[in-house]
């Protein structure tokens, strides 16, 4: 929803805007008798056997299923300026981003497995990546590290931390500091990404299913079932491997089917 150009996704082969993109998906399931109702959800009870949920102004609705797809939010560093160069240079997802940079410098903020693999990615597309490592070790698997000292082009920063992205429409560079010496400096690059992980938006259903210790809702194995009867999880609120749109889109489709065949089975429809 807030993701500018989508270059892989299937069926777009000249790339596509993501808000652009979900009004389609809406209106392709308008066509199949969707009633889409566009409100922010407060409160759940998934004790059932009838789930309910209340919209902010404090509306009831019932079901007797859900399928939850609340996403994920990735996690900012919280500096005015990434905020302000977000698209614009700065991104949280170098799968998606990355072709727009390719051969241009870069910084990838991160030491765990998500900024290891970013980096290694970016360095096929660019001549160089700074990696912005905040302590003097990194927390990706042994593996993960392996990769990025074997690529000629990564530079590692060890206890370095950016303080501000640098550029007024564009990012232009970097600055920052050596947790340890309290030097200052400037990297000059064109793409900003930060990698320091991602929040499922799941905080709404902690009450009511099993979760693991980061929040991403645990679906019984090849299925989209939660523990709780009726209700199914898709998408990046329980995927915190693959975090694709068309991966998101494919255990919507299986959620859907779980959500079916439930219904069926338990005669409602
Ligand atoms: P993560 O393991 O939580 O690592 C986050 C990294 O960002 C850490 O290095 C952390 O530094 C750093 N960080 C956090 N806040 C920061 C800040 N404000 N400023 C600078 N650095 C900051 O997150 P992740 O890398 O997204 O991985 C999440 C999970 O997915 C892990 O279990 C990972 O193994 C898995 N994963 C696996 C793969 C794979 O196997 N291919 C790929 C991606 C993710 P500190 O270490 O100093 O806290």
């Amino acid at each position: 929803m807030i993701t500018t150009d989508v270059e892989n996704y299937p069926g777009y082969p000249d790339g596509i805007m993501g808000p652009e993109m979900m009004e389609h998906f809406r209106k392709q399931a308008e066509r199949f008798g969707t009633d889409v109702k566009m409100e922010l959800i407060s409160k759940v009870d998934l004790s059932g056997p009838v789930h309910k949920a209340w919209t902010e102004a404090g509306e009831e609705w019932q079901s007797d299923t859900v399928i939850i797809s609340t996403g994920a939010s990735a996690k900012w560093l919280g500096l005015e300026s990434e905020q302000r160069l977000t698209n614009k240079g700065v991104s949280a997802c170098a799968v998606c981003d990355g072709f727009f940079f390719k051969g241009l410098e870069v910084a990838v903020v991160g030491g765990g497995d998500t900024a290891a693999e970013e980096a290694t990615y970016l360095a096929k597309l660019c001549p160089k990546v700074h990696m912005l490592v905040r302590r003097d070790e990194m927390r990706a698997s042994k593996i993960m590290q392996d990769r990025v000292f074997n690529a000629d082009n990564i530079e590692v920063h060890w206890n370095t931390s950016a303080l501000e992205v640098l550029g007024d429409s564009e990012v232009e560079g970097v600055r920052v500091i050596n947790n340890v010496t309290k030097e200052e400096s400037t990297i000059p690059l064109k793409g900003f990404f930060v990698a320091i992980g991602h929040q499922p938006n799941t905080d709404l259903f902690k009450d009511w299913l099993d979760m693991d210790e980061t929040g991403y809702i645990q679906t019984k194995p090849d299925t989209a079932h939660t523990n709780v009867e009726g209700v199914f999880a898709s998408g990046d609120a329980q995927d915190k491997v693959y975090r694709q749109a068309v991966t998101a889109a494919g255990t919507g489709c299986m959620a859907a089917l779980d959500a079916e065949r439930y219904l069926t089975e338990k005669g409602i429809i």
